[in-house]
């Protein structure tokens, strides 16, 4: 029996291990202080610890400083195996952080302890991000076990904060250790997918979030001519950006919403009573458009709509920008780190891959704006962010042969 299916066989075995790695994680909740949790230290120590004891040759800790949890810091882990030609790095890159379980009562079992149903376990962060997590780290014991020596360095990433924005995670890695990462490294994210293993995801939409505060002038409901009715203008104003739609009306069949979104999202309470006209009123956005497009030039339209409804209702609007992430060129089919990928996905599973687009914020976005190649994929029911979230074993285990081979090859 040669050296990969040696490896395969292998990675066939782990379920109990697989089950073990999962039930540590999903029991050491890692929620960001911004949804109210208190950061990965626990679990990322003791997934360190767990590292340690694989026999990688060399495990590190980088930590961005954080005053709002108890230990002031949010962890990063780098793993490395040495491989044959080591000017060159392999980087599975998963996050360690998790959303917080929601409500309770949608819940069949408790979201911090797994359950385990025949090839599903149960529990929050099981899909998100450790079933790619998981699989990275298995694909790596069974090349350790068999003692192989991959193609290049093999180096897990394992990195904080990346469900509200990776500051503190990749963002902070990538500006204070810029020179981990070689151009020519080959990059995998294991943190989209779908559930047949198709997709490749290689580009994803620019992101702004705006909102707009308009402040009328309160009134009685009978006398809106002393007043400026602030929910006139926002109704205006919504249906003014909703033009914008034919301005950015490119198409991409990459995409799965194959054209540039612009949705009014968050309306506020104004009043609470019928008969009073609203003095305030406030409207948000989220744009999701293609790559093509500048995304500061969406957000001057939007403030050139704010203007003409000021000067046509005589209101005022604050316009502010929450999230504004221009996306970066997409990784080409014709990229070595997708070739390489769709042929390992191809030989292991038999599943020809496509290239897709999705509608954005992943690590990856934060690579291809320095100009790197990132592959992003794996093998996911989508349960990700919800109640009962939930990991398959068997895809976990094809995810990890897929990317011993990626190693290997
Ligand atoms: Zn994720």
């Amino acid at each position: 029996m040669n050296t990969r299916d040696k490896i395969f066989q292998q990675i066939d075995s782990y379920r109990d291990i697989l089950i073990d790695l999962q039930s540590n994680l999903t029991s050491r909740p890692a929620v960001a202080p911004d949804a109210g949790g208190q950061g990965e230290y626990e679990k990322v120590m003791w997934l360190k610890s767990y590292l340690n004891k694989m026999g990688f040759d060399a495990v590190e800790e980088l930590d961005a400083p954080d005053d709002r949890v108890p230990q002031k810091i949010r962890p990063t882990l780098i793993a490395t195996i040495n491989g044959k030609d080591t000017s060159r790095n392999i980087w599975i890159i998963a996050h360690t952080d998790v959303v917080p379980a929601g409500e309770l009562n949608l819940w069949l079992s408790d979201p911090f302890q797994i359950k385990v149903d025949g090839d599903l376990i149960f529990g929050r962060g099981t899909e998100d991000n450790q079933q790619g997590l998981c699989s990275a780290v298995l694909a790596a014991k069974a090349i350790i076990d068999n003692k192989a020596v991959p193609a290049y360095n093999v180096k897990l990433m394992f990195v904080a904060d990346e469900e509200v924005g990776s500051e503190y995670g990749i963002n902070y890695i990538l500006a204070h250790n810029k020179s981990l990462f070689n151009k020519n490294d080959l990059i995998l994210v294991p943190d989209v997918g779908d559930p047949i293993g198709q997709e490749i995801e290689i580009a994803e939409k620019s992101i702004l979030w705006v909102t707009c505060r308009i402040i009328g002038k309160q009134a009685h409901g009978s006398k809106p001519d002393i007043g400026i009715n602030a929910a006139r203008a926002a109704a205006n104003l919504i249906v003014q950006a909703d033009g914008l739609r034919y301005k950015y009306s490119a198409s991409d069949k990459v995409f799965g919403v194959p054209t540039s979104t612009i949705e009014p999202t968050k309306c506020s309470n104004n009043v609470s009573n019928m008969n009073t006209i609203p003095g305030e009123q406030i409207v948000g956005f989220d744009c999701r458009i293609l790559p093509q497009y500048d995304i500061i030039e969406l957000a001057k339209d939007f403030r050139k709509i704010c203007d003409g409804i000021e000067a046509s209702f005589g209101v005022k609007i604050e316009m502010t920008e929450q999230q504004h992430v221009q996306s970066a060129p997409p990784t080409k089919t014709t990229d070595e780190v997708y070739i390489r990928l769709a042929q390992s996905i191809e030989e292991v599973t038999g599943v020809k891959p496509v290239p897709v687009g999705i509608g954005g914020g992943t690590v990856a976005a934060s690579f291809r704006q320095l100009g790197y190649s990132v592959g992003l994929w794996s093998t996911l029911n989508e349960k990700c962010h919800s109640p009962n979230e939930c990991s398959s074993i068997s895809n976990t285990l094809k995810d990890a042969k897929v990317f011993a081979d990626f190693m290997l090859r």
